[in-house]
């Protein structure tokens, strides 16, 4: 359903009739998707963070009516910055890179000229997993490991009135599965946890 937005905050949504829902997207006016988050068990309120206003689509498992009930400021917790750890980098230029077919991971930083290198698999990605992943690479010119990257992706996310759960989505969608990536997922989780 399409709803007006029409500034900056935070929104309190309720769900019109008594069908909790599971699934919450958002689509923004150019069709990309901004948000996304999984409830467990479905809800029937839930809040989400408008950086900026304009006319958005937001889906629901169900299809329900939903309405906004309140609006307050962007939820902005507080993220204390890491201490720097690699010097060897300069700064992220801001220069994205397409190149097909690269192994791996969708995107890798250059860390002598900052330019970020992306492949089909993140140009295919949902605008909130591709501005996830941008900061993280972003991340690796002051930060070595890939939890302190994930830690700084979130707070600039956080930092510029984006919402956590697409945080996560992304991440969770992004790593492949086995142990090491588990454990960094719960030490994300273990992170957000501590936020509310
Ligand atoms: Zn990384």
């Amino acid at each position: 359903m399409k709803i007006v937005i029409p500034s900056i905050g935070l929104y309190n949504f309720k769900t019109k009739t008594n069908s909790p829902v599971r699934i919450i997207a958002v689509k923004d006016m150019n069709g990309e998707i901004i948000y996304v988050r999984k409830f467990s068990p479905a809800v029937y309120k839930f809040s989400i963070n408008f950086p900026v206003g304009g006319c958005y689509d937001i889906m629901s498992d169900n299809n329900t009516d939903i309405y906004i009930v309140s609006t307050e400021p962007l939820y902005k917790p507080y993220l204390p910055s890491l201490p720097i750890t690699n010097f060897d980098g300069n700064h992220c230029s801001g220069k994205i890179i397409e190149r097909a077919g690269f192994d791996g991971s969708p995107a890798s930083i250059n860390l002598q000229c900052g330019h970020i290198v992306v492949n089909e698999k993140f140009l295919a990605m949902p605008k909130y997993a591709r501005e996830f992943i941008l900061a993280h690479e972003e991340g690796h010119m002051s930060h070595e490991s890939e939890d302190d990257c994930d830690y700084y992706a979130l707070k600039k996310i956080i930092d510029n009135g984006g919402n956590i759960s697409p945080c996560l989505h992304a991440l969770n969608n992004v790593l492949s599965r086995n142990v090491n990536n588990n454990i960094r997922i719960k030490k994300f989780i273990d992170t957000i946890n501590k936020l509310t």
